[in-house]
């Protein structure tokens, strides 16, 4: 059987910046107000008349090569189920290696001292759930799933559209898609 590489797809057509998948994610987490695991960017290209703007929801990208965890002293960031890569909190010294290693902006230090990001809701996927952004995008303007199974919605995702990675990717193997 393949093994699992979970990914999400942000559709840029139909984000439009609201920040429910922030709030979601706050509430589900119970983030101490320190920084956010997720949030929303908003960028304008081209100059008056012609502008173009940008809105993404942006995370930890969940590298295949995950710079955070090649750098952490204590083992602390390792990869979990389909990739993920996760903060074992008690393991974290808050040295901030990770945080400057990371190309995305993707951690922080909160209130506790440690290392905080994205888990991509695992404790919900492991019941079966989509992560809290997702389930409460009011467009549908993020997707979660298995990009090693061709029938996952991200999969159908990436066969079909215009994807974009952000600039910082350098080889990392970022695993969110933004959609065109
Ligand atoms: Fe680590 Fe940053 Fe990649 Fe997330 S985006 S896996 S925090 S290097
Ligand atoms: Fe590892 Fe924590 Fe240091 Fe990051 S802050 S490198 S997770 S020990």
């Amino acid at each position: 059987m393949t093994r699992r590489r979970f990914a999400m797809t942000v559709d840029m057509k139909r984000c439009v910046g609201c920040s429910a998948c922030s709030l979601a994610c706050k509430a589900e987490n119970g983030l101490d107000g320190s920084g956010l695991r997720c949030w929303v960017k908003v960028e304008t290209e081209g100059t008056f008349p012609h502008l173009a703007q940008e809105v993404r929801s942006e995370r930890c990208e969940h590298c295949d090569h995950p710079a955070c965890v090649a750098v952490c002293p204590t083992g602390a960031s390792y990869v979990s189920d389909g990739g993920t890569v996760l903060v074992e909190q008690d393991r974290c010294v808050g040295c901030k290696a990770c945080i400057a290693s990371c190309p995305y902006g993707s951690r922080y230090i909160n209130h506790a001292g440690v290392a905080e990001k994205c888990t991509f809701c695992l404790h919900r996927v492991r019941a079966g759930k989509e992560p809290a952004c997702v389930t409460n995008c009011p467009t549908g303007a993020l997707a979660f799933g298995d990009r090693n199974d061709p029938t996952s919605t991200v999969s159908k995702h990436l066969a079909s559209r215009q994807t974009k990675q952000l600039a910082e990717d350098r080889g990392f193997g970022a695993n969110l898609f933004f959609l065109d």
